[in-house]
C-alpha cells in the first residue's frame, strides 16, 4: 500500500481547523489535549523519540523523550498524533532510534508507510503550507535562502533541518 499522503495533510488541516490555529507556532500540546492523549515526558536516555499508546476508553498516552531538543519533541508529538489519527488498528507504537549510524533525520523518514504517513502528518500540521506561504512571501526580497530557513524555523519552533525538508518539499526554497 502506497502511503497516504492526501490523508495524512487532510486529517492535519481537519486538527488545525478544530483547534482554530492561525499561525504559528502551532500549540502542539494543546492539540494533543483536544484529541484526549495526554503527554508523557521521560528520560529515554535515547533509545527512541517517543510512543503512543491507545487506551480502551478513546484516551490515549503520549511518551515524549524529554531529553531530546525541544524541536524534536515538538515533531515527535505531532508524529506521535498522527499514528493516533491514522493507525487506529495500533494500541501501541514505539518510534526507536535506529542503530548508529544507519539514521539521520532524512532517512528516518522512510522506515515504512506508517512512519512516512505520521511524518507527513507532523510536517503538514506543525509547518502548514498556507502559512508558510504566507510567511515566505512577508520575508525581505533579497534575503538568504540559509537565513530565511533559520528565520522561518524559529518561528515554527522546528529545527532547520525539518523547515529546510519541508521547503523543499513544497517547492518553496529558491
Ligand atoms: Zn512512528
Amino acid at each position: 500500500m502506497a502511503p497516504r499522503y492526501t490523508l495524512a495533510r487532510r486529517l492535519a488541516l481537519v486538527l488545525l481547523k478544530d483547534a482554530k490555529v492561525k499561525k504559528p507556532p502551532v500549540p502542539i500540546e494543546e492539540l494533543a489535549m483536544l484529541l484526549k492523549a495526554k503527554i508523557r515526558y521521560e528520560p529515554f536516555a535515547g533509545q527512541l523519540y517517543g510512543m503512543v499508546h491507545r487506551n480502551s476508553n478513546g484516551t490515549a498516552v503520549i511518551g515524549v523523550n524529554s531529553m531530546d531538543a525541544p524541536n524534536r519533541q515538538r515533531f515527535t508529538i505531532a508524529h506521535e498524533i498522527g499514528h493516533l489519527l491514522l493507525h487506529k488498528n495500533d494500541d501501541l507504537h514505539v518510534d526507536e532510534r535506529s542503530p548508529i549510524g544507519l539514521r539521520n533525520d532524512r532517512s528516518s523518514l522512510a522506515v515504512d508507510e506508517k512512519e512516512i504517513e505520521a511524518n507527513q502528518f507532523a510536517a503538514e500540521l506543525i509547518m502548514p503550507a498556507e502559512f508558510l506561504d504566507k510567511d515566505i512571501r512577508r520575508l525581505p526580497d533579497d534575503i538568504e535562502a540559509e537565513e530565511a530557513v533559520t528565520r522561518l524555523a524559529r518561528k515554527y519552533q522546528v529545527s532547520e533541518q525539518a523547515m529546510t525538508i519541508r521547503l523543499s518539499a513544497l517547492k518553496l526554497l529558491a
